[in-house]
């Protein structure tokens, strides 16, 4: 059997998306045979014709299952939005050489906390 037929039929046979993160932290999904990035929930891979499958990942999706949680803490009268030295949830991280003020949520300049 010729190899690109060959190629053909075994993607025909459908291959696992694999997950990935780009630079700014979106979850991509690429086909695992040419490395292309795919539309989610395709089932076909528009690049190479690989035939996908996205079991693996409804699985992981739903595991992963994005929840809301509230806490409810205290801060003092004169904290405003995003003055993580004030923030009781803040920690002291080294930063090249310096000391700063972290975020846990990583909201450092996206703070979304709400005051009552
Ligand atoms: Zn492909």
């Amino acid at each position: 059997m010729q190899n690109d037929i060959r190629a053909e039929l075994i993607k025909q046979f459908p291959a696992e998306v694999v997950e990935i993160m780009d630079a700014v932290g979106t979850t991509c999904y690429i086909c695992p045979t040419c490395k292309r990035v795919v539309a989610l929930k395709n089932d076909k891979c528009e690049s190479c014709g690989q035939v996908l499958s996205w079991s693996y990942i409804r699985q992981s999706e739903a595991a992963k299952g994005m929840r809301t949680a509230t806490l409810k803490f205290e801060v003092a009268s004169d904290f405003v939005q995003g003055d993580c030295r004030k923030c009781p949830l803040s920690y002291i991280a080294k930063e090249n050489n310096e000391s700063v003020y972290q975020c846990p949520l990583k909201m450092r300049t996206n703070c979304k906390l709400e005051i009552f």
